[in-house]
């Protein structure tokens, strides 16, 4: 009998003749109930969109209080015979099961790598965000290129401090104390004797007392007064030259200042120079040239004059030799300064000197 039941399609155990009634009416709820879990484990498993959603699933038939657990649990007290056939049927239907799960599975993880890697595709055909490069300063750009012209001139470039005795921003250069000079220079002063340096030709005072004629350099550096409007800054920049030897003359001032203004703003620049006054220097020259804007005629950048001032100059005064120990009856020399700010606005055509100081990148970005 077990034999037949094992080798015979199920059909054959409706057969009431060779099967005891009882055994197929508890046999065939088990049967269906089988079919039943495989079908709504199939149906839920077709509607899982998730990984957990499908071990949940997996849980609830196969885990130990899952439906078909529960169902195989009963096959211990059925009759030999049908033990083995259920047991053959729950044991297909449980592999059945699980190769649908891993199926489910590989395809939902195939999914999701497929969206995971469409969120994260990188279009490397995307322009890159531009990086933003900085410029070097207007005024730093201007003191560049009148150091480049006078270095090629032979001069060679000294630097000294901003926070100055009196002695050198004044006294060493011909302005004593009481001495009118001293009002044309609204001063800073820390204490009696120390001043924010009105000028750079203090360096030129310390260069002289260090080395023996030929001089021949530039000092540029920071200048402090107290003033400050749309073409004055309590703080600006000067460029002050010097160049002491034997037989130096005026011819040579001219010379040398005369290549500096064609170089700066072009060889058919106009320029004159008009008798000035400086403590420091004897015979003393202002230098202009001739208005770019006007041509000349007269307007109002340069005052209706037809000439804008760029620098002052003269022959270095020997009076200021005796500060430093050289001999005025062996050497002579002649001195120049100029305010880069007025030599970049010139330039620039810049009206405002406070631009220059106020870090606006969009004024910044043109030059
Ligand atoms: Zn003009």
């Amino acid at each position: 009998m077990a034999v037949l039941q094992s080798f015979f399609p199920s059909s054959i155990v409706h057969c009431s003749l060779c099967v005891a009634p009882g055994i197929l009416q508890r046999n065939r709820p088990l049967k269906e109930e089988l079919e039943k879990i495989r079908e709504e484990c199939e149906a839920t498993l077709s509607l899982a969109k998730t990984e957990p959603e499908v071990s949940e699933i997996r849980v609830r038939v196969m885990g130990r209080k899952g439906s078909l657990t529960q169902l195989l649990k009963q096959l211990g007290a059925l009759p030999e015979v049908e033990r083995k056939e259920i047991g053959r049927k729950a044991n297909e239907v449980k592999e059945s099961l699980e190769a649908r799960i891993e199926e489910v599975l590989l395809q939902i993880q195939e999914r999701e790598r497929k969206e995971s890697l469409a969120k994260e595709r990188i279009d490397v055909t995307l322009p890159g965000r531009r990086v933003a490069t900085g410029t070097r300063h207007p005024l730093t750009q201007t003191l560049d290129e009148i150091i480049h012209i006078f270095s090629r001139l032979g001069f060679e470039v000294v630097e000294g401090p901003d926070v100055e005795l009196d002695y050198y921003n004044f006294e060493a250069l011909n302005i004593p104390k009481g001495h009118p000079a001293r009002e044309m220079q609204a001063t800073f002063f820390i204490s009696e004797d120390v001043v924010l340096r009105t000028h750079t030709s203090p360096v030129q005072v310390r260069t002289m007392e260090k080395k023996k004629p030929p001089v021949r350099v530039i000092c540029p550096g920071a200048v402090y007064r107290c003033d400050s409007d749309p073409t004055h800054s309590p703080m600006f920049h000067q460029v002050e030259g010097l160049l002491v030897d034997r037989g130096v003359t005026f011819s040579d001032l001219k010379g040398v200042l005369t290549v500096f203004v064609h170089q700066m703003f072009g060889k058919e620049t106009k320029l004159r120079f008009r008798p000035s006054f400086f403590p420091f220097t004897e015979p003393s020259a202002e230098i202009d040239i001739e208005c770019f804007i006007c041509g000349g005629k007269g307007c109002g950048v340069c005052s209706g004059t037809g000439w804008l001032e760029i620098l002052g100059s003269g022959m270095v005064d020997p009076a200021v030799y005796r500060f430093v120990n050289y001999d005025p009856e062996e050497v002579t020399g002649f001195a120049f300064g100029m305010g880069i700010e007025r030599i970049a606005m010139l330039k620039y055509g810049i009206n405002d000197i406070r631009l220059f100081f106020t870090n606006d990148l969009r004024f910044l970005k043109q030059f």
